[in-house]
């Protein structure tokens, strides 16, 4: 199974303010949003409303229909809470609604981090009403951050899907392997992506991706950096791992089409926006992996 990461935006230190600690005060949803100074991030399916220039805006508590289910993202710089608000198809129609998928890019850090929390809380309450265990209906606690089960007791939380991507270089570190996948347009490469299975280790999770989509064997996984993508609902962790042997490089000819090794020289060229191929998006991860190999030696 792929992971692709081609428009999401690079997440380091976090640019927000969870208040993690508020969410166990009795009654916060309720109080904050009735809190005038209030603002909500509404999403509907995995799109935001966004204003003229394409930032993400901010509605207030009133202009959400009164069925949305309701999270705590946390509070502004200045205090003021921050909520998630989930909104049906169709509801708000005056809202200029655009998919996270085409815009985190593009969004500033502090916008793109409550909009990747916003939409990924937001379509796990929307999924999440019955219980996974024994079909009951759940309710809402820890507001908005996990699910109780009135049934059988159990309590259910956002999950998360860990998926590696990996920059292969070959062993002088002079070279970068980059794969280009059988969905793309021709000339786009990009680092090798998949999620992590159940019972593996983010190390195993790169030898096998690697090995998979691009037949060759690699060595000391080193890790390198994350980014939460809420499609369906992963969390990127970028490694660089070494292939001894480059010659192994094949693709996999299903997912991937090609695959090819690179020297510094052309990477150089693609990110100048010359050459012949196409390299992920500013904002991605697959970009930080390659710009860090690129940067190390001039
Ligand atoms: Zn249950």
């Amino acid at each position: 199974v792929s992971a692709s990461a081609a428009s999401a935006p690079v997440s380091r230190v976090s640019a927000i303010d969870r208040r993690g600690a508020e969410r166990d005060v009795p009654g916060l949803l309720e109080a904050t949003r009735a809190d005038p100074s209030a603002v909500v991030v509404a999403v509907r399916g995995d799109a935001v409303p966004t204003d003229r220039v394409g930032a993400l805006r901010f509605l207030s508590t009133h202009d959400v229909p009164v069925d949305a289910e309701w999270g705590f993202l946390g509070r502004t710089a200045d205090g003021a809470p921050v909520l998630v608000a989930t909104i049906r198809e169709g509801e708000l129609p005056d809202q200029t609604w655009r998919s996270l998928r085409l815009i985190g890019a593009d969004l500033d850090p502090a916008d793109a981090e409550w909009a990747v929390t916003a939409v990924s809380l937001a379509r796990w309450l929307g999924d999440s009403g019955f219980c996974s265990a024994c079909g009951a209906q759940t309710r809402i606690a820890q507001a908005g951050w996990s699910r109780h089960c009135p049934s059988c007791g159990r309590q259910h939380f956002p999950r998360t899907d860990p998926a590696v991507i990996v920059a292969v270089t070959d062993p002088a570190g002079d070279r970068i392997l980059l794969g280009s996948n059988a969905a793309w347009e021709q000339g786009r490469y990009s680092c090798f992506a998949g999620f992590a299975e159940a019972g593996e280790s983010l190390e195993s999770a790169v030898e096998r991706e690697v090995a998979e989509e691009a037949g060759v064997h690699v060595q000391d996984p080193a890790y390198q950096g994350s980014q939460p993508w809420p499609y369906p609902r992963s969390l990127m962790l970028g490694f660089r791992a070494v292939a001894p042997d480059p010659d192994e490089a094949r693709a996999d000819g299903e997912e991937i089409a090609e695959v090819r090794w690179f020297t510094r020289a052309e990477i150089a060229a693609a990110l100048d926006g010359g050459g012949d191929i196409t390299l992920p998006g500013p904002a991605s991860i697959a970009h930080r992996l390659i710009v860090q190999w690129h940067g190390e030696r001039s």
